[in-house]
C-alpha cells in the first residue's frame, strides 16, 4: 500500500508540472485578451506554443503510462468516487485521449487554427467567405483526420462531442434536441405572434463608468469572489482560471446597450463561481477544474438568466441600478425594465438571442456540423444552406455572410464538431439543476427579493462546484436528481415564466 501511495505521489508531482505550464498560458492568454500592445502578439504566439509543446511533451510520456497501470489496481479497491481513485480515472481518461493524437498534428492543427482565426477577423468584417472557404475546407478535412484517431465510434462526430461533453454522443444529443425543438417551436410561435416588448430603456446612453460598477456590486452580491478574481474588459467576454484562488472574467461595454455589459459580466461570473468553488485538494490536478461544456454553460446560464433575468432579481437590484443611471431610468417602471430584459424576438444573431429562441440558433449549427462530417454537405454550399434553414426555422434571411455563416468564431478557430452543443445542454442542465436547488430550498425565491443569493450559491458548491471533474455531466445529474438528463424541468421553466409575460 505504501508503495502504492508513493506511485499516486509520482504521479501528482508529474500533474502539477503540467497544470504549472498550462495554468502559465493561461496567464499569457488572458494577457493577450486584455491589455497585450499588438506588437507582442507575434511573439506571444510563439510563447504559448512552446508551454503547449511542453505541457503535451510531459503528459504523453510513457512515465505516466506507466504509473497509471501500476496504479490500476490500487484504483480498483478504492471507492469510485474516492478522491484517489477518481483522480486516477480522470486522468486515464485524458491520458488515453492524448496518446492518441500524434503531437506533429497537435502543431499543424494549432498552426492551422491561428492562420484561420486571424483570416476570419479581417474575412468577416468585408463579408469575405470566398477567402475562408479553403481554409474552412481544410478545417472540415483536420477535424475528420482528428475524429479518426479514435475509430470505433457510431458516428464520427462522436469522438469529438466527448471531448467538450464526455459520455454524449451524436445519437444522444440528436435525440434530446429533437424533443426540445418539438417542444419549443410552439412557445416561439405564440410569444412572437404577439407585439413585441418594448426595450428603448436598455438603448438609452449609459456611460462605461456606471455599467462597469453597477455590474461590480451585481457579481460581488451574487458570490463571485474578488478576492480570488478580477474583471477586466475584451472583444469577447471569457472566464479563465490560473489556480481556485485566481479567476478572472472580462466583458465588454457599448455605451448604447445596457445589456451587454452587465448580462455578460453575469454569465462569466457564473462560469467564475463554479471553477472558486472547486476544492482546494484537487488544485493542480486534472480533477481541479469544471466537468463538462455543458456543465459549466449550466452554471453561467443559470445565474444569467434564470436568475439575473427573473422578477426577484430586479425587484431587489432595480433600485440600485436606477441610483447608478438616474436620467435614464427614473420614468421607466420595474415592468418595463424586466419585460425589456426578457424581449424574445427572432433574430440573426446567435450571441444575442433571448433564451427561448437561442437553442434554434444551436440546433442549426449543430445539424450543420453532423452534416459537414458526414460528408452531405459540402463547405461551399454552407452560406446557402444556412440562409435556407434560418428562413425555415426564423422566418428570415441575413442581408450577407456576416452575419450568417461568418458570426461565430468557432468554426474559424477550432475544429467542425463537438463545439456547440455545449450551450443547448448547459440550459437544460441548468433549469434541471435549478428545479433540484428549489426542491430542496423552497425558500430560494423568496431569497432574492431580499437580495440574498447564499442559499443558492452554497447548494451550487455543495452539489456541483466542489466536485471538480470527479463525476461527469450524466454522473452529476443522475447523483442530483435521481434521473438522466430530462428537458422536461427546462419546459418547464420556459412556460412559466414566458407563460406569465406573454399571457400563453
Ligand atoms: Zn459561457
Amino acid at each position: 500500500m505504501l508503495e502504492m501511495e508513493t506511485k499516486l505521489a509520482a504521479l501528482k508531482a508529474r500533474l502539477a508540472e503540467i497544470s504549472d505550464l498550462d495554468h502559465a498560458a493561461a496567464v499569457l492568454g488572458w494577457d493577450q485578451a486584455t491589455y497585450m500592445p499588438p506588437g507582442g502578439a507575434e511573439a506571444r504566439g510563439r510563447h504559448l506554443a512552446t508551454l503547449a509543446k511542453l505541457s503535451q511533451e510531459k503528459f504523453i510520456d510513457p512515465a505516466v503510462g506507466k504509473l497509471l497501470d501500476d496504479l490500476r489496481s490500487y484504483e480498483e479497491s478504492l471507492p469510485y468516487d474516492s478522491d484517489e481513485a477518481s483522480l486516477i480515472r480522470v486522468t486515464r481518461r485524458d491520458y488515453e485521449r492524448a496518446i492518441k493524437v500524434p503531437p506533429e498534428f497537435v502543431g499543424r492543427f494549432s498552426a492551422h487554427g491561428a492562420a484561420s482565426y486571424q483570416a476570419w477577423t479581417e474575412a468577416r468584417p468585408t463579408n469575405n467567405f470566398a477567402r475562408l472557404r479553403p481554409l474552412l475546407e481544410k478545417t472540415l478535412d483536420l477535424s475528420r483526420e482528428m475524429a479518426n484517431f479514435f475509430p470505433g465510434y457510431e458516428h464520427i462526430a462522436d469522438p469529438l462531442i466527448g471531448f467538450a461533453d464526455y459520455g454524449m454522443k451524436a445519437a444522444s444529443v440528436r435525440a434530446l434536441f429533437a424533443e426540445l425543438r418539438e417542444r419549443t417551436v410552439p412557445i416561439v410561435q405564440a410569444i412572437t405572434s404577439q407585439a413585441p416588448a418594448e426595450d428603448a430603456c436598455l438603448k438609452k446612453h449609459y456611460p462605461d463608468a456606471g455599467q462597469m460598477a453597477v455590474s461590480e456590486l451585481i457579481i460581488k452580491r451574487l458570490g463571485y469572489d474578488y478576492k480570488r478574481g478580477r474583471m477586466d474588459k475584451t472583444h469577447h467576454p471569457f472566464t479563465t482560471e490560473f489556480s481556485i484562488g485566481d479567476v478572472r472574467i472580462t466583458t465588454r461595454v457599448q455605451e448604447n446597450w445596457l445589456g451587454d455589459c452587465l448580462f455578460s459580466a453575469i454569465h462569466e461570473a457564473g462560469h467564475a463561481m463554479y471553477e472558486q468553488g472547486v476544492d482546494k485538494a484537487y488544485e493542480a490536478t486534472p480533477l481541479g477544474s469544471g466537468t463538462s461544456a455543458g456543465v459549466h454553460e449550466a452554471q453561467s446560464r443559470l445565474w444569467e438568466n434564470v436568475i439575473g433575468r427573473s422578477r426577484g432579481f430586479w425587484e431587489y437590484f432595480y433600485p440600485e441600478l436606477q441610483k447608478t443611471f438616474p436620467e435614464q431610468l427614473e420614468d421607466v417602471s420595474l415592468e418595463t425594465f424586466y419585460r425589456a430584459v426578457n424581449k424574445v424576438e427572432r433574430s440573426l444573431i446567435r450571441a444575442d438571442a433571448d433564451e427561448v429562441t437561442y437553442n434554434l440558433h444551436i440546433m442549426l449549427r449543430f445539424d450543420f456540423e453532423l452534416q459537414m462530417l458526414e460528408g452531405k454537405l459540402a463547405v461551399k454550399d454552407l452560406p446557402e444552406a444556412w440562409h435556407e434553414r434560418f428562413q425555415a426555422d426564423f422566418g428570415l434571411r441575413a442581408p450577407d455572410d456576416r452575419d450568417g455563416v461568418l458570426q461565430d468564431v468557432h468554426w474559424f478557430a477550432g475544429l467542425i464538431g463537438g463545439v456547440f452543443q455545449g450551450y443547448t445542454l448547459g440550459n437544460v442542465l441548468g433549469a434541471q439543476f435549478y428545479a433540484a436547488a428549489l426542491e430542496a430550498h423552497p425558500e430560494i425565491p423568496d431569497d432574492m427579493w431580499q437580495g440574498k443569493f447564499d442559499t443558492l450559491h452554497a447548494w451550487l458548491i455543495e452539489n456541483i462546484y466542489r466536485h471538480g471533474r470527479k463525476y461527469t455531466a450524466e454522473e452529476l445529474v443522475q447523483r442530483i436528481t435521481g434521473d438522466p438528463i430530462s428537458i422536461e424541468p427546462y419546459i418547464h421553466y420556459l412556460r412559466e415564466k414566458y407563460g406569465e409575460l406573454y399571457e400563453i
